[in-house]
């Protein structure tokens, strides 16, 4: 497909996820002139690894998963990204969110590339046991190609600290006490004070600057987030607390509504009792679908679940003023050609989100110097960065002239070019 700026934006919603990244990067790329050679090798992974997992399930039986793993680019430092088990979870998926990841660590100036894993399963399906055995089994089949110096897995939907800590209690069986191969561990276990939030606070933290930037007061201001697991509750916790109303939340059984906002702290109470928003009850509180979710009438728009939810038909109906993508690629380009038609501006996630991959920086590091740092050092040193990043991402955009996604991809492409253009190419 011929594809420009002018595409019809239901044909650019047919890209698949990893093409999708590529639209913005070649976008990004031709404003900054890169040749063809040096667009062929950064755009394409280097490492692709898909495995077999047969898993011995409580019932006695095997059963047999997929898993993946994908480095795309490693020319600034180990690869680093996330474990996701989901249904969907497939080789382009993984792909796509491995190049994100490239552009995230680059964008946000840490020493990292770029690498995402994936298995395709259920989880709400299996029990802790069979979680523990896949996920035990996922790492004797990656294990040569992780550790502290290759590739640095992560939480990411559906796992969490515990995930992380089979991780490195496995690889730790084979290689000695090895925590720093994987972050998001329990804190416990070598993980940093304030990791489990760090998405989640990072969003808010860019919402904040950005609505500063912006002239938009945050005090009180209408917010609505779908999803609400790790990104998603801690940033309706942290932005409540800098006083926004969070008029609505969403996660898989459906969303909460509440013109005068939501009680948070009550969401949270019945997501740790439930580990759903199913039954949430508050006075004045209605229920609505994730999709009226997405066209509420507020601020900030907070996509914080999963990938293509803005698309060429939802963003039409988008009524923010401000959308902040918590989650991996939530926009598709159709939905960002709608949006930037009808002057929404979007905090792409590869600076939104980054919160996650700072805080995993802080805690790779503490697990290397075998240091602690007090949560008031990690909370401050995270804002301090995504300032500095928001201030060169808005610089890039004015002397580009270009919206803020393909601002933060310029910058992200000229840092990864520099690197891979000394280390490869001269
Ligand atoms: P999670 O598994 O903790 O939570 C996912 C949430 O999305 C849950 O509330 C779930 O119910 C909801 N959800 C699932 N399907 C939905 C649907 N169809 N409609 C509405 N809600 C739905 O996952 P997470 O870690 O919070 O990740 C969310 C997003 O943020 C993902 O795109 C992930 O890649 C991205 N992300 C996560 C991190 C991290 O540190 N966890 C870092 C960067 C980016």
């Amino acid at each position: 497909m011929n594809l420009s700026a002018e595409t019809d934006p239901e044909k650019l919603d047919l890209l698949s996820t990893f093409e999708s990244v590529n639209f913005y990067f070649e976008r990004a790329a031709t404003l900054l002139d890169l040749p063809p050679d040096e667009r062929a090798i950064l755009r394409g992974p280097f490492r692709e690894l898909q495995v077999e997992l047969p898993v011995k399930m409580d019932s006695g039986r095997w059963q047999v998963f997929n898993g993946y793993r994908v480095q795309h680019d490693n020319s600034r430092g180990p690869c680093k990204g996330g474990l996701r088990y989901h249904p969907s979870v497939d080789q382009d998926e993984v792909r796509a969110l491995a190049s994100l990841m490239t552009w995230k660590t680059a964008l946000v100036g840490l020493p990292f590339g770029g690498a995402k894993g994936g298995i395709a399963c259920d989880p709400h399906l299996l029990s802790s046991d069979e979680k523990q055995r896949l996920t035990r089994a996922f790492v004797r089949a990656i294990g040569d190609i992780i550790g502290p110096n290759q590739d640095i897995p992560a939480p990411d939907v559906n796992t969490d600290a515990q995930t992380m800590a089979w991780i490195m209690d496995e690889y730790s069986a084979r290689h000695g006490y090895t925590p720093a191969v994987v972050t998001g561990k329990p804190p416990g276990l070598g993980g940093s004070l304030g990791r489990g939030e760090a998405t989640g606070r990072g969003v808010s933290l860019i919402a904040r600057i950005v609505c500063d930037s912006l002239g938009l007061p945050l005090r009180g201001a209408p917010v609505a987030i779908q999803g609400f697991g790790n990104v998603g509750s801690h940033a309706a916790r942290v932005l409540s607390e800098m006083s926004a109303r969070i008029v609505a939340v969403g996660d898989a059984t459906g969303a909460h509504f509440c013109t005068r906002g939501l009680d948070v702290a009550a969401l949270l109470e019945h997501q740790k009792a439930h580990r759903t928003l199913e039954g949430y009850a508050q006075s004045g509180a209605e229920r609505i679908s994730n999709e009226d979710l997405l066209a509420l009438d507020c601020d900030i728009l907070i996509p914080a679940a999963l990938g293509n939810v803005l698309t060429a038909k939802t963003a039409p109906h988008v009524r923010a003023r401000l959308v902040v993508e918590g989650a991996n690629a939530p926009t598709t380009p159709g939905g960002q050609q709608v949006l930037a038609s009808r002057g929404v501006p979007v905090v792409p996630d590869i600076l939104a989100n980054a919160g996650g991959v700072i805080v995993s920086y802080f805690e790779w590091t503490q697990n290397l110097s075998e240091f602690k740092w007090k949560l008031s050092r990690v909370q401050d040193e995270l804002e301090e960065s995504l300032s500095r990043s928001w201030e060169e991402v808005l610089a890039a955009s004015k002397k580009h002239n270009c919206d803020w996604r393909t601002a933060s991809y310029l910058v992200a492409i000229e840092r990864v070019a520099t690197a891979t253009r000394a280390r490869f190419l001269s």
